[in-house]
């Protein structure tokens, strides 16, 4: 299979030709989410820009195995090897059952995800159901030489592997700087050295997730799950391996070494991260008091925003940046997302209002060629977006009769916009607020016959300057025999 697709690997720093193991088949592995509270923005970019990813293999005639796990236990508080796992402190809190916690924030985070049209992963691995796999990954490690047992404990031994491969090449970080950052170890642990890492934790007496193993009575650590997942549904070789940047160090960079030191070699090719949300230009987080969930943004139940904001705009707003640039959420870029939605779902309808000609002065192809350059240059959604806009222009030239298209180009207009719009980004369609487009309409209308009867009382003044101020807010208007037209540009 050839196409230009260029995706860009943060280990190589570089953008580089996708070239899947096993070409048609791509493998994919994508962090999931950890279950433990209500879906929030954060959620949101690593799921939409990894369905944009799948989405857009897919279209390319891959056959992709995309894997996005669950995370429902071994993630504990301070992400490190210490403090109590979340789902067992939610737990503990709301007195339910750990399982109780893990099926009520999945079915949540499913739930909000299919309103943001996030296509569901071919396999959705919850950690806690891949307890075995992870005792077996584990035992590899520890034969392999690369961690030891301590006190019922198993962790990674940073400075073994360091010896033989480079810890910290992901994130382009150096063992000894990193040494150097970090507290020294106190009295009461059972590393030999603080960059160690758990593997196997053995669970203190009120740890409530634990099973059964041959080093303590225990639970995994969070970065063994992954690399036990992926290698059991991908296989040794994954084409793909994303996440947010958030999960860089330490996390990402625990895999490499653990699947390195369990098989002797590399498994990911590709490694992919997109980058984290602002609001307001301020770091988005829960210690910060600013983050959002999403059923917040859906109903406009927060105060930090103006009103509500629906799915299709969400969405939509998440992809006019590209996936490895900051995202800055405000109430005016939404506000401003809004109307461009509006906008382009308003130039998709009118392909079907167009008249065909015999002749054409359009190139519905070209439309497409730009889309795809876009996509292929590292899943360029912005570049692909303002394509669609340009194209736009040529829909809104043809309905006013200033350009012409015939019959079969109009045909692969409403097909190149249903499939790049709908299929490949993703786009919800529809209107983001059909009450306001209506009464903007008659509101619209109302000017313009106030305008009408300006003109027919002389005042052309009057009329000159309702037609250019709705000009400016983006209505153009054109009179006819009949009285008047206009369209919202
Ligand atoms: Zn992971």
């Amino acid at each position: 299979m050839t196409n230009s697709l260029h995706i860009y690997n943060t280990l190589s720093r570089k953008k580089e030709p996708f070239s899947p193991v096993h070409p048609p088949f791509v493998g994919m592995y994508v962090c999931g989410p950890t279950v433990y509270g209500d879906p929030h923005l954060g959620h949101a970019r690593p799921a939409i820009t990894f369905d944009i990813v799948f989405r857009y293999l897919k279209y390319l005639g891959y056959k992709v195995r995309y894997v996005r796990n669950i995370t429902d236990v071994g993630h504990l508080e301070r992400d490190a090897d210490e403090g109590e796992d979340k789902v067992a402190k939610k737990a503990r809190l709301e007195e339910l059952e750990p399982m109780e916690v893990v099926q009520h924030y999945m079915n949540e985070y499913r739930n909000k995800m299919a309103l943001l049209n996030v296509l569901p992963p071919s396999i959705e691995p919850i950690a806690s159901g891949h307890i075995i796999e992870q005792q077996e990954l584990v035992e590899r490690i520890l034969q392999a030489g690369f961690a030891y047992e301590s006190n019922g404990s198993v962790y990674f031994d940073v400075d073994k592997y360091n010896q033989s491969h480079h810890y910290g090449k992901l994130s382009g970080r150096k063992i000894e700087d990193l040494l150097s950052q970090t507290r020294q170890l106190g009295g009461q642990t059972d590393k030999h050295n603080p960059l160690d890492f758990a593997i196997w934790k053995k669970a203190e007496p009120e740890h409530i997730m634990r099973w059964p193993s041959k080093w303590s009575e225990g639970f995994p650590g969070w970065h063994i799950e992954c690399s036990a997942m992926s290698r059991k549904y991908l296989g040794e070789q994954i084409d793909i391996h994303g996440g947010g940047m958030d999960l860089l160090f330490p996390h990402h960079e625990c895999e490499i070494a653990q699947t390195v030191a369990a098989q002797g070699k590399e498994s990911v090719r590709c490694w992919m991260h997109n980058n984290l949300i602002t609001l307001n230009g301020q770091k988005m987080g829960k210690s910060l008091g600013n983050a959002i969930t999403l059923d917040e943004f859906f109903s406009g139940e927060n105060t930090l925003l103006d009103k509500a904001y629906s799915p299709a705009t969400i969405r939509f707003f998440m992809l006019q940046a590209h996936y490895r640039s900051t995202l800055d959420f405000s109430n005016e870029a939404l506000k401003a997302t809004e109307k461009g939605y509006d906008r382009l779902m308003e130039g998709i309808a009118t392909i079907e209002k167009i008249k065909p000609s015999s002749e054409s002065t359009i190139d519905p192809q070209s439309i497409l060629d730009k889309v795809l350059e876009a996509m292929n240059d590292d899943l360029n959604t912005p570049v692909a977006i303002s394509a669609l806009f340009d194209g736009i222009k040529d829909i809104n030239s043809v309905f006013v009769g200033q350009a012409m298209a015939t019959e079969e180009n109009i045909s692969s207009l409403r097909k190149i916009y249903h499939t790049v719009a709908f299929e490949i980004l993703g786009i919800i369609p529809g209107k983001v607020s059909s009450v306001d487009e209506g009464l903007t309409s008659e509101l619209i209308r109302l000017l313009l016959e106030l305008r009408i009867e300006a003109r027919k009382n002389k005042d052309f003044k009057m009329a000159d300057k309702i037609r250019d101020d709705l000009l400016k807010m983006g209505v153009e208007v054109r009179d006819t025999a009949e009285g008047f037209e206009f369209r919202i540009i």
